[in-house]
């Protein structure tokens, strides 16, 4: 027997077409059997993303439960849809102006996010094709943007109903500042590049030291810093700090403004840093402005959003302790300004030493210029009700995070939480619908509602009563509080109704040997590429087989070419049973045991379905595929291929055709493509349009 190996190629798109036109994705076009609803929204990528393999194993992860609740007899909606990425896409179109020589100054705010748009409409679409090169039975009629008309009727109406509820208010924050690219940033937006520094130790005068005091008079605190100093308003120590115990409550004077600051202590100063003594700038530095807020300290800002100095005396009083013009800072750039504080300090005999230092210095993720932490108007939303909401339904087990250890890290969280910044200042993005203002929401004030705003919120659609709230949700660990908490409490209060039952957090994929997979440092592995050269079915399966409940998968490809042999071992074998069945329509129908064989086959077979589906219920796919695999290639073709191969009985290939059947039913989660090919050669009485369809056994 000649069998041609298994040609995904000349397979998949074909399918795909076919399944798409079966119109099977859309749970209202699916046979009467389906009446239960059971819906995955999923997390939305960014426009601008193309696909990786963290997408490429969540969307394996999500179609196959997806297609296993589907042959369930479920109503399964897997809803798709892209997420604007605020700062993401305003990049990607700035760096397209720039070729032509053009910044988003010179178009103008309307004429960019026009650009924008047009973008979108071209490259926007591109990630979702990947998806759909995965085999993700997602229902493409129901796609949504997060920018689209009925969206943004969505965030509007939320924004208004907070708003009116008295919790959103304007406040000063420390936001991380690009003063090239004039936005605010998220944490998320920084990278960090090491820079050989120096660390300065600076002697500042006490007043009234007491007798005997080893620092003569002085303080010493060292800082990277120098330039802020002019918007210190107190130095502070570790209490624990035996060096300081007579400093605590003093006072000292800050050199070259001569303010006088008090000598605090407190539990976040680190005394195994520099000296153990620290300047405090609230204004500047996000751990200072936590110690400020507790001890009442005055916030005064020195670097404004064009990172020059501001608000340092042009003259400063003069008093015993320093001497010398140390005004004349105010407009200077932080680099001219730490030069000439660093010259100062020096003819004053206050610069005890200077020390190499080598620190992570935030760089802007688009233009890496450093970024600067600066206090601005923000926008706020109030978290103390809404923490609330979240909590609740986790603690009471009517959410449940799969694997259940990330839910203490997710109530420590909120234990702590801040109100919620939602304000950025770029200009691609949902504006705050207030007259006047021209900052944008922060991209997760979107995606908060994603889980019902999608259904149709906040119309009361018929998709918003039919498939909400939904199933699983299957995330990434390193965005729970940034979205999954979110989501929680948004769907708790608009809907009044948790949003999801499940989360499931799915791992990270790393490289071989642990490393973090990345494009820029050329160790990421691109799933587009790997499905041109094994198919998405061997993608799938050598994903799906290496989820074994770790947090981290060390990606090995290996596992991708074992998927393509699997595949040419199904397909072989379904050659085979084909060939021994003849034309003869199979009326699906369970035959009997003639034979010890026999009895084993149908008997490993009923196992493997049942421990399939329960490993599937508690999410363990690698643990699925791998059973799958064993009976598929031990029990079946080992063993009971081999064996018929010495016999010629009918009841035989009834038997090759009942096992070979359940097989790819079982498969067809895991392995759509080829699958549904084999199941349309087959010869069945009682076919059904695809295997999609197909009950599970
Ligand atoms: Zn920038």
């Amino acid at each position: 027997m000649c069998i041609m190996p298994y040609e995904p190629k000349k397979v998949e798109n074909k399918i795909y077409q076919f399944w798409e036109e079966s119109g099977f994705f859309n749970p209202d076009k699916l046979p009467a059997r389906h009446k239960k609803p059971y819906t995955i929204v999923i997390p939305p990528p960014n426009v601008t993303g193309e696909l990786h393999i963290g997408h490429a194993l969540n969307a394996t992860i999500q179609d196959i439960l997806i297609r296993q609740k589907r042959m369930q007899g479920f109503k399964t909606l897997w809803l798709p849809g892209t997420d604007h990425a605020g700062i993401a896409t305003q990049n990607v179109v700035e760096k397209k102006l720039r070729k032509e020589g053009k910044t988003r100054f010179d178009l103008g705010r309307e004429k960019f996010i026009e650009e924008v748009w047009k973008w979108k409409e071209e490259y926007g679409n591109k990630i979702l094709n990947q998806f759909k090169k995965l085999g993700s039975s997602c229902d493409w009629s129901r796609t949504r943007f997060t920018m689209d008309q009925g969206y943004s009727d969505a965030i509007k109406e939320a924004f208004l109903h907070y708003h009116k509820k008295g919790w959103i208010y304007k406040g000063k924050r420390i936001v991380n500042w690009c003063k090239r690219c004039a936005t605010s940033l998220s944490d998320l937006e920084l990278e960090y590049k090491e820079e050989k520094g120096n660390l300065w130790f600076i002697k500042y005068p006490v007043k009234d030291p007491p007798a005997g005091e080893a620092g003569g008079g002085f303080i010493t605190v060292a800082t990277t810093r120098p330039e802020t100093m002019l918007g210190d308003t107190a130095v502070a120590v570790n209490p624990k700090d035996k060096r300081y115990k007579n400093l605590i409550g003093k006072t000292a004077v800050l050199p070259l403004v001569n303010r006088e600051i008090p000598i605090i202590s407190d539990i976040l100063i680190d005394s195994k840093f520099g000296t153990g003594a620290v300047k405090v700038t609230p204004a500047h530095d996000i751990t200072d402005q936590a110690i400020g807020e507790k001890h009442k300290l005055e916030a005064i800002q020195v670097i404004d959003e064009k990172g020059r100095i501001i608000n340092s005396p042009e003259k400063p009083a003069r008093s015993g302790f320093a001497t010398g013009d140390a005004g004349g800072y105010n407009g200077l750039k932080i680099d001219e300004a730490r030069e000439k504080i660093i010259e100062y300090l020096k003819c004053q005999n206050l610069l005890e030493k200077t020390e190499n230092y080598t620190r992570q210095v935030p760089k802007c993720y688009r233009c890496s210029t450093t970024v600067e932490l600066i206090p601005s108007m923000q926008w706020f939303l109030k978290m103390s009700e809404l923490a609330k909401l979240a909590e609740k339904p986790v603690k009471a087990g009517k959410i449940k995070f799969h694997p259940k250890n990330f839910e203490k890290p997710y109530f420590d969280w909120l234990k702590n939480i801040k109100d919620w910044c939602i304000s950025r200042q770029i200009w691609w993005g949902h504006k705050i619908p207030i007259e006047g203002e021209t900052d944008v929401l922060d991209t997760w004030f979107s995606a908060a509602l994603w889980p019902f705003a999608t259904l149709g919120w906040p119309e009361k659609t018929k998709d918003l009563k039919n498939y909400y709230p939904t199933a699983v949700l299957s995330t990434a660990r390193d965005i729970i509080n940034l979205w999954v908490a979110r989501m929680i409490f948004s769907g708790m209060e608009f809907m009044k109704e948790i949003p999801f039952s499940h989360v499931y957090v799915h791992a990270t994929v790393l490289t071989r040997d642990g490393q973090r997979m990345s494009k820029s440092l050329g160790t990421g592995i691109d799933p587009v590429k790997l499905i041109e050269e094994f198919g998405a079915d061997a993608v799938r399966f050598g994903i799906a087989f290496q989820i074994m409940g770790n947090q981290d998968i060390k990606f090995v490809t290996d596992n991708i070419l074992m998927g393509k042999k699997f595949c040419n071992k199904i397909w072989n074998a379904s050659k085979f049973v084909e060939l021994k069945n003849g034309k003869e329509k199979y009326d699906g129908k369970k035959p009997y045991a003639k034979n010890k064989a026999d009895k084993a086959i149908l008997k490993s077979l009923e196992k493997t379905e049942k421990s399939v589906s329960k490993c599937l219920e508690n999410f363990e796919f690698g643990k699925s595929a791998h059973i799958l695999y064993d009976f598929f290639w031990h029990d079946f073709c080992d063993k009971y291929i081999e064996e018929s191969k010495k016999q010629e009985s009918e009841n035989t290939n009834k038997i090759l055709m009942y096992v070979l059947l359940g097989s790819i039913k079982l498969l067809h989660p895991f392995m759509p493509f080829i699958t549904e090919k084999i199941y349309q050669q087959l010869p069945l009485k009682n076919k059904k349009e695809c295997i999609m369809i197909e009950e599970w056994l």
